[in-house]
């Protein structure tokens, strides 16, 4: 899809230039509007397969791509110069088997269950196995899934976090019994705190990864060894092995810090009130102007994915804080805008982008930015920029 059907197909006027991306001056609708500039999210994978070295930076498109829509952001990414793919669930790998074609290597970070057979069969996953459990049931699949050769998997080894992976006892049980039906061509772990740099556990967790991982060599001659995502990748050479899996960078999350922005989030004004002192606002009448205010409502609400938390919150309107007043309601929010210069109804309020990353507000509402990419919902009229395939 190029970035002018997905425009076509949104309706909405394309803008002058994804890279200095200005707000429409109009809605197309009274809807909010979500933006994904998909040449910041080329960009974000070169600089981090730069910061890689000379290990392959892959790309996490989980979560139908951290909620920005798995279909032009994988496209993106491949035409980028990505070339080795993760999802989480099989059903993910599936989708994005469809979306990239055949021959891009696309692994399932989840392992393998058996009621996953369906989603695998025909779409060429590689799962990344990370227990005694995973290994039988998809030694037991084989036979429906019908592989031509000895079909690819990962292998998870737990390190420290204590999610999936393999323990020692069962990395000895493995070698005890080598699974000699399938190619074990990635070995990889998962850090806890790579966010943290000075965190020893770094450190620790890397010299368990590399002790197990030593020991599975024997099993796994030809796999490549993967420890860090995004956060694993700015710690250093040290981090890197083989294979990076860099997710929330790509998406210009922290902490990749000198990401480019990725998400513009804008909500129409869909009305303008003038209120006295006194006069309260919203649901629970939890505020009121303390001097005659002019309120804008705006079309964005907690069924967007909106937080409801969001107390104390600024929007941008052409750059100027307007602070969020009132309740988040399911479909509206409101801002005083008594400072701000007199707006048109229809001007966009900006909720994210230059002026408000995802971090900026997942810091004002105490999350992460994970959680506000992911928690976008699905009622935006969204718009996809750049990406066009050369
Ligand atoms: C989600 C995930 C990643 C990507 O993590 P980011 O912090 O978003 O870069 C990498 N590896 C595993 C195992 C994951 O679950």
């Amino acid at each position: 899809m190029t970035a002018s059907d997905s425009l076509a197909a949104g309706g909405l006027a394309p803008a002058a230039s994804p890279l200095d991306y200005t707000p429409p001056a109009a809605p197309a609708a009274s809807r909010p509007v979500l933006t994904v500039d998909l040449d910041a999210v080329a960009a974000n994978w070169r600089a981090l397969q730069a910061r890689s070295g000379r290990a392959e930076a892959a790309a996490v498109v989980k979560a139908n791509a951290y909620g920005l829509g798995v279909g032009p952001v994988a496209r993106a990414l491949h035409a980028a110069g990505a070339r080795t793919f993760f999802v989480a669930h099989a059903q993910e790998g599936a989708e994005l088997r469809a979306i990239l074609g055949p021959g891009v290597p696309i692994h399932v970070f989840n392992g393998f269950l058996p009621a996953d057979l369906d989603a695998f069969r025909g779409a060429d996953l590689i799962p990344v196995l990370a227990s005694p459990f995973h290994v039988r049931a998809f030694r037991e699949a084989l036979p429906a899934l019908r592989p031509t050769a000895a079909p690819r998997v990962g292998l998870h080894i737990e390190s420290g976090i204590n999610r999936l992976g393999f323990t020692p006892a069962e990395i000895d049980a493995l070698r005890a019994e080598p699974p000699r039906e399938f190619d074990i061509s990635l070995v990889m772990s998962h850090l806890a705190s790579a966010d943290e740099p000075e965190n020893s556990m770094n450190a620790r967790q890397r010299g368990a990864f590399t002790g197990r991982a030593q020991l599975l060599h024997g099993l796994a001659p030809n796999a490549r060894l993967s420890l860090g995502a995004t956060g694993g990748t700015l710690l250093g050479p040290d981090f890197h092995f083989d294979l990076t899996r860099p997710g929330v960078g790509l998406y210009g999350g922290e902490p990749f810090a000198e990401a480019r922005t990725v998400v513009h989030l804008h909500a129409p004004l869909l009305q303008v009130r003038e209120i006295a002192a006194g006069d309260s606002v919203g649901y629970g009448a939890t505020w009121t102007a303390k001097r005659p205010s002019r309120i804008g409502v705006l079309g964005l609400g907690y069924a967007d994915g909106f937080f409801r938390l969001s107390k104390g919150l600024q929007l941008y309107l052409d750059g100027r804080p307007v602070p969020l007043v009132g309740r988040v309601s399911m479909d509206m929010i409101t801002v005083d805008l008594t400072d701000a210069p007199e707006p048109a109804p229809g001007a966009m309020v900006e909720v994210l982008g230059p002026n408000q990353s995802v971090d900026d507000l997942a810091k004002g509402i105490g999350t992460t930015g994970y959680e506000v990419l992911t928690s976008l919902g699905p009622r935006y009229a969204r718009r996809y920029v750049g990406g066009a395939e050369g």
